[in-house]
């Protein structure tokens, strides 16, 4: 154990599996599972639940931790999902092993069970239509009224269920109950639904099966089947939980598992439900699950973000049982932290201007040396040719300059990163529009590297690419997908995605970018210097052209909330 375990608290899920391995509870056994529904991308909500599952089944000798996909439902559930999200775990950083199995596995097992429920007089086939038993299930404060099926006989039952399963009867026109209390003030244990009709086929048993398991009942029994030890899930299950126990303990299962359930992960600016998510694909709101702008896992792996930044939120974070909403400004915090210690700064133009240095030769190149990171020397230096005519960002140019402004103008110098200072001589516009098109400036050659030997001081650095030398490129600039710090929160009527914000996306085409990026794979992630965090897009190797993503600014807008809180901390005293 390192320090910073040993002196953390645990978090309530690892007391109570703490205190269930003191008195030796499932024989010292700790055994996790994750249980994604393959109908959509993981989102970073669904990060804290692998990390929670998959961190507490290291944590223990011989604990172990499964992936399950819950694929119930057949009519949402697609092959690309289930691929989509094992490669998500994995890149998470998380390791199954041999334990990958499906609900669908269990399909004959769970049919089994249901038999055994209807022996036992606990299970009833019921010909109401679904409005029908939504009306007799009653409300919070009426109780529900019993189906005039309830009664059946054992052997009606179960002659009714097997023809049921030998697709006699149309979608929708019988289920299977459990026979519990229509009168229990938890709803969830009003004859809940276990079995239902469905005539599609599943994307894992085809044609096999007509009649599919409801989560409830399915679920439960695949914890059980799997030796389950501590069945986390989020808090919306905690009213089920009731339901969990009750069809373990009807059953005759290899074990009964512990369902301990925790707070979901929100954050501001986004939507964490694969069915919303669903609709900004389908309707083309957003380019795909992967888009950066999305907070799937697959959509910030595009925009750059890195397993260690993910995982590195979800421990600050911690787990608890009170319902929060997260600042998306802590997500970026946390890669900001992560590639501030590892990415190589480069210079890059995103919006450029050129500029010719009049008193430079035309034909000379020279080599300046530029620091890969100051925060890892280990990281070395490299060569970044200078010449006559540079690029630099157009807001660095101010015809006009505000006060306060200390980056180039006319008549002022400035010093160009790891080069020279060059003072503004004079500017050329475009006849028609303008629009600043072109400056001349003028080098100080005894200034090489940066300083000059007066010791007269320049109150800005720019950076720069060699107009010949640097490498076209474009970058796409995000920012948050929802104007709404809480686009989840809708008044009646409303629509989430009347929230999206239009400025979630900036295209610019005619970037450049220093030569020793030439070759830069798909996803290796560079600082560009002042401007922020950059990866290298999929598509490059197909546009020919060098495409990122912006990961994230350099701006730390959580240094500052945090700032603010502590401030109010120290003086509420
Ligand atoms: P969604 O509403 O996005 O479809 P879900 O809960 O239906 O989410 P599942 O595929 O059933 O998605 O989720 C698998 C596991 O991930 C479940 O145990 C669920 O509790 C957990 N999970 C889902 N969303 C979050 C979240 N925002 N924070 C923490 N855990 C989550
Ligand atoms: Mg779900």
């Amino acid at each position: 154990m390192t320090s910073t375990e040993s002196t953390r608290a645990l978090d309530f899920i690892r007391t109570i599996i703490a205190e269930d391995l003191k008195v030796d509870k499932n024989d010292g056994r700790v055994v996790t599972r994750f249980p994604p529904e393959p109908n959509g991308y993981l989102h970073i909500g669904h990060a804290k639940s692998i990390c929670l599952n998959f961190g507490i089944a290291a944590e223990h000798d011989g604990g172990r931790c499964h992936l399950r996909f819950d694929d119930t439902n057949p009519t949402k559930e697609e092959v690309e999902y289930v691929e989509s999200i094992q490669e998500d775990v994995r890149w998470l950083g998380f390791d199954w092993g041999p334990h990958l199995y499906y609900a669908s596995d269990y399909f004959g097992k769970l049919h089994d069970y249901a038999v055994q429920l209807i022996r036992k007089g606990k299970a009833y086939v019921c010909d109401l239509s679904p409005e029908e038993i939504r009306e007799y299930r009653g409300t919070l404060t009426e109780p529900g009224r019993d189906s005039p099926y309830r009664n059946r006989s054992v052997e009606e039952n179960l002659d009714l269920f097997q023809r049921m399963r030998a697709g006699e009867f149309a979608d929708g026109s019988r289920v299977l109950r459990a026979r519990i209390d229509m009168a229990s003030p938890n709803l969830n244990m009003r004859d809940p639904v276990m079995y239902r009709i469905l005539k599609v086929s599943h994307h894992r048993t085809g044609d096999k099966w007509c009649i599919y398991p409801m989560y409830d009942f399915a679920h439960c029994v695949s914890d059980a089947q799997e030796g389950i030890t501590h069945s986390i899930c989020t808090l919306e299950f905690e009213d089920h939980r009731p339901l969990y126990d009750w069809f373990l303990d009807q059953l005759d299962v290899p074990c009964h598992p512990r369902q301990i359930e925790f707070a979901r992960l929100n954050l501001t600016h986004t939507l964490m439900s694969k069915r919303k998510l669903l609709k900004l694909v389908e309707e083309g709101h957003v380019r795909g699950w992967d888009d950066p702008r999305m907070p799937t896992l697959s959509g910030l792996r595009r925009r750059g973000y890195t397993p260690e930044a993910i995982r590195s939120l979800c421990e600050r974070i911690g787990v608890a049982k009170r319902e929060s909403v997260v600042d998306i400004a802590l997500l970026e915090h946390c890669i900001r932290e992560d590639l501030n210690k590892r990415a190589p700064r480069v210079m890059g133009v995103l919006r450029p201007l050129r500029v010719v240095i009049d008193n430079f030769p035309e034909d000379r190149v020279e080599e300046m040396e530029a620091v890969n990171n100051p925060e890892d020397p280990g990281m070395g230096t490299r060569k970044v040719p200078f010449s006559r005519v540079l690029y630099i960002e157009q807001e660095d140019f101010r015809e006009d300059p505000p006060k306060n402004y200390y980056r180039l103008a006319p008549g002022r110098e400035v010093r160009l990163r790891y080069a020279y200072f060059i003072t503004c001589v004079s500017v050329v516009k475009d006849q028609g529009t303008g629009e600043v098109f072109e400056l001349h400036c003028s080098y100080d050659p005894a200034t090489r590297g940066g300083d000059a030997p007066d010791g007269r001081k320049v109150k800005a650095t720019l950076h720069w690419v060699s107009a010949a030398h640097s490498l076209e490129a474009e970058a796409r600039i995000y920012d948050d997908l929802f104007t709404k710090p809480n686009p989840g929160d809708l008044e009646e009527g409303e629509d989430f995605t009347a929230y999206l914000n239009p400025n979630s996306l900036v295209h610019l085409t005619s970037c450049r970018i220093e030569p020793s990026l030439a070759g830069a794979v798909p996803g290796s992630r560079y600082q560009f210097e002042r401007q922020g965090y950059f990866c290298v897009d999929p598509d490059t190797p197909k546009s020919g052209k060098l495409l990122f993503n912006r990961t994230a600014t350099l701006r730390d807008t959580w240094a500052k909330i945090e700032k603010s809180q502590k401030e109010r901390q120290a003086e509420a005293g």
